[in-house]
């Protein structure tokens, strides 16, 4: 008989896990808690080459290069003199792709359209609620009162995952890491040309970072110190405006296209920026959580959803192997753990940089950087060379 596979949450890696489940002969459906037109939310997240040679099983590659922005990234000193480049093209010979920004709601839009058309059925507008195992079956309740069943259930559902904390009542682990990451999109007349790079400025007092997409707009982010973790309501309301203005005070004396982003930018995008560096257990009978939901990463390094597209490979080849559903998400878990748990670390050292600005590391950066960088790319290799089994 066909085993069933319960999804939930219908982000990057649901989608895909559903796909990489049913080549391997399961039934998938997914069950998101967002209506399927509420699908706008975030900015533009990095796809870097282990992330993308999973996706491009189910996803043409070139179909996202419309609206896009390049992952190259060249490096600016407070008065505008380039004093690095992290070029991305070596990557196409050595990976056969390379590293992508594009909007989060598009890389989603894709990844749900690739399900669809395979026949994977995804319910909208349902918010997971709890679990009921037995010995063979998982049942998964919604706050709509409606439930589903099957032989296992499989948790996409990101950082803040609701499964993860039905089962595991986990509220400690998450780690605000006292960075905002803020960014958005705007349409500004002097900057309408594609560029081939992101442009990343170290200013008197922050950094600014910005590129202009195929399409003519301007993709900028920032990230944003502060020491207090934003409630709710802040989130909603005044930190959005806050920042505006914080970031139009610190650049004032810095080139003032920076200013006329900020000022052109109609919705600042902020949110804060949250990790999970190491969860005890990844599964429980005959639940397992993946990508965010297991092991959630600060953008620092543009592999979130890198990490969560890797995982649905691994996950389905272990379910096709071993003999057991507890062995299959024990061998996934095991294989998985060291990788994500490094590439976490590396993260947050990037994202350390970035929490304090020091003029002596500052005057260090500006003539060290282009070393580094070059150090990088081999450095680098363990991480975007991701092939399964290596
Ligand atoms: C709205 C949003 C905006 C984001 N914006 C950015 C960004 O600007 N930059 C960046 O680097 N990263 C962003 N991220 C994070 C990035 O998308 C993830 O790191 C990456 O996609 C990992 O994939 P994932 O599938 O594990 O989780 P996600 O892609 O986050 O997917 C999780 C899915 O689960 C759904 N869900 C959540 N709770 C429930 C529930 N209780 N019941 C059912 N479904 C549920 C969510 O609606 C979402 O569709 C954003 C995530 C979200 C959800």
């Amino acid at each position: 008989m066909t085993k069933k596979a319960i999804i939930i949450g219908a982000g990057v890696a649901g989608p895909i896990m559903a796909l990489q489940l049913k080549k391997i002969g399961y039934e998938a459906e997914l069950f998101e808690s967002r209506s399927a037109e509420d699908i706008h939310e975030g900015a533009f997240i990095g796809i870097t080459p282990n992330g993308l040679n999973v996706m491009k099983e189910f996803v043409d590659l070139e179909s996202l290069k419309s609206d896009f922005t390049p992952g190259s990234i060249s490096f600016y000193n407070n008065s505008g003199k380039q004093i690095a480049e992290l070029q991305t093209d070596y990557q196409r010979s050595l990976y056969g792709c390379e590293t992508l920004q594009i909007k989060r709601s598009n890389l989603n839009i894709k990844a749900r359209e690739a399900a669809v058309k395979h026949g994977v059925i995804i319910n909208y507008g349902k918010k997971f609620k709890s679990i009921n195992q037995s010995e063979d079956k998982v049942s998964a309740t919604f706050e709509d009162g409606s439930a589903a069943t099957g032989d296992i259930l499989i948790a996409c559902d990101g950082m803040f995952s609701a499964v993860r904390s039905f089962l595991f009542q986990d509220s400690k682990l998450l780690r605000y890491t006292k960075l905002i990451s803020t960014g958005g999109f705007a349409r500004v007349q002097e900057l309408s040309a594609p560029t081939s790079e992101i442009q990343m400025h170290f200013c008197e007092r922050g950094f600014f970072a910005y590129a202009v997409s195929d399409r003519g707009e301007v993709w900028w982010f920032n990230n944003y110190y502060r020491e207090v973790e934003p409630n709710r309501t802040e989130l909603q309301h005044s930190l959005r405006e806050e920042i505006r203005s914080h970031l139009l005070e610190i650049h004032k004396n810095d080139n003032p296209i920076f200013s006329t982003i900020i000022k052109n930018t109609g919705d600042i995008i902020a949110y804060p920026v949250y990790d999970l560096p190491s969860l005890p257990h990844w599964y429980k009978g005959r639940v397992c959580l993946i990508g965010d939901a297991a092991h959630g990463i600060s953008p620092h390094l543009g592999q979130g959803a890198s990490l969560a597209l890797e995982d649905t490979l691994v996950l389905s080849h272990c379910l096709g192997t071993e003999k057991t559903i507890e062995s299959a998400f024990r061998q996934f878990q095991d294989q998985r753990r060291p990788r994500v748990e490094k590439t976490i670390k590396t993260a947050q050292k990037v994202g350390n940089t970035k929490s304090k600005i020091n003029p002596v590391a500052a005057w260090f950066r500006d003539r060290l950087i282009g070393f580094f960088i070059k150090k990088q790319i081999q450095q680098l290799d363990w991480l975007y060379g991701w092939k399964l089994g290596k």
